[in-house]
């Protein structure tokens, strides 16, 4: 188990905390990963919060001025109207907003060559960037958004027994082993000449007063407003681990966030490692747990008051648009779109909504009234018109996917959508 497959997981698990948000950054960073230039001629912009917008313009000024050198004309032409779109856009803004400011921004290529198209794309990000960087490349530099992305994760780490306790955060890519204290608990066999008994009710106060000390520090380290705790994952060796979690020691918020109590063979920076190492099934559950629940609900409404509940598009899409539906739950697999299809001769026109897979199927139908060949005048994927469409209603959305049972069974047999309904439904 490498430490990356186990951050992958911890990243998939915060995706859960707004699943269509996340859904739609994630979107568009596959897009725009594809996207090329003819030339080197894209620009990527980032600005870290904090920045004057005055200085940022006189950066691009400069880049301006120096692209008047370019000697091949269209990719000159390119990167200045690319530049002057920039500056416009920047001048929008009265100071980079709370988080920072990206933009991409040039001409995307689109096949073939004289044809390429101008795109803007301003991404506020859901974190503060911490980075400044201006690229001018044939393709966008996405990597640090994505970086970004992966660092809202944060997961405490405490790994403790009875003489020592360490504390780890776990954020993005970064393992950060943030302190270490010991208990100065004598061990069990140090009686000397004091009575048994005497000894150890010493020693258990010992280890009571150890404890107090760790929840002080985990209270210090994890509870920061900057910081968002994704889950507490606590391990050791023998039952110290337990004696402290049972034992309520924790700040309640912290101990509302254990995701898992795990037995370990090491203590310190090596328990660190180890710990997260046994912890993938932690992880796992954590993403997971919340998709599982989610279709469970459904499940069990289904079973006692089928009105109450709806699956399939068509069903879906009807109670959706008169707002009924009170939480929709969409398939991360739902691999449908919905084409609209025109006669270039006689005018009719035709909605569809189909498997990606047969879209070239649908593209080469002809009309049904005069048999001349359709044409596609629209294109959009279903996932995105549901989420579009709840969204106006008010609707909640959960994106599941398809990773556990559930999840399967909400693709396979009620087809990708699902809904739980504000009210019982009329037909
Ligand atoms: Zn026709």
């Amino acid at each position: 188990m490498k430490l990356g497959k186990v951050l992958e997981m911890a990243r998939a698990a915060n995706r859960a905390r707004s699943s269509v948000e996340a859904y739609k950054l994630e979107k568009l960073i596959r897009e725009l990963e594809a996207k090329r230039g003819r030339g080197t001629e894209l620009i990527s912009l980032y600005i870290p919060p904090g920045r004057q917008i005055s200085d940022i313009m006189s950066v691009l000024r400069q880049e301006y001025s120096q692209a008047s050198n370019i000697k091949d004309r269209t990719t000159r032409h390119h990167v200045l109207d690319a530049l002057t779109s920039c500056m416009q856009r920047l001048k929008l803004f009265k100071k980079v907003p709370e988080n920072g400011l990206i933009i991409f921004c040039g001409y995307v290529s689109r096949g073939i060559p004289g044809d390429e198209k101008l795109e803007v794309h301003l991404i506020v990000p859901p974190e503060p960037l911490n980075i400044y960087l201006y690229r001018c490349d044939s393709r966008f530099h996405i990597e640090p958004l994505k970086e970004l992305l992966a660092e809202r994760d944060f997961y405490g780490i405490i790994v403790i027994d009875r003489q020592e306790a360490t504390f780890a955060i776990l954020k993005g890519k970064r393992l950060e082993i943030v302190e270490h204290i010991t208990s100065g608990v004598p061990g069990k066999h140090d009686a000397g000449g004091q009575s048994q008994r005497r000894f150890e009710r010493v020693i258990e106060q010992m280890a009571h007063e150890f404890y107090k000390r760790v929840a002080e520090y985990a209270k210090k380290i994890f509870l920061q407003p900057d910081l968002k705790l994704s889950g507490l994952i606590i391990g050791g060796p023998g039952p110290t681990k337990h004696e402290f979690v049972k034992g309520n020691y924790l700040h309640y918020q912290l101990q509302s966030k254990i995701v898992g109590v795990v037995d370990i063979g090491y203590t310190g920076e090596a328990g660190v490692h180890e710990l997260i190492k046994r912890s993938r099934q932690i992880l796992e559950n954590v993403r997971y747990v919340k998709e599982k629940q989610l279709i469970q609900k459904f499940l069990e409404l289904l079973v006692k008051d089928s009105d109450l509940v709806t699956y399939g598009i068509r069903e879906v899409k009807k109670m959706l648009e008169q707002g009924a539906v009170d939480l929709l739950l969409i398939s991360e697999d739902l691999e449908l779109e919905k084409i609209k299809l025109k006669c270039q001769n006689c005018g009719y026109e035709d909605e569809l909504i189909v498997s990606k897979r047969d879209e070239a199927k649908i593209l080469s139908m002809k009309c049904p009234k005069c048999a001349s060949p359709m044409t596609a005048t629209g294109k959009i994927e279903l996932i995105d018109e549901l989420i579009e469409l709840a969204e106006k209603m008010g609707t909640k959305v959960e994106l599941i996917s398809t990773e556990t049972e559930e999840g399967e069974e909400l693709k396979k047999a009620f087809g990708g959508v699902a809904a739980i309904l504000r009210y019982k439904a009329t037909f």
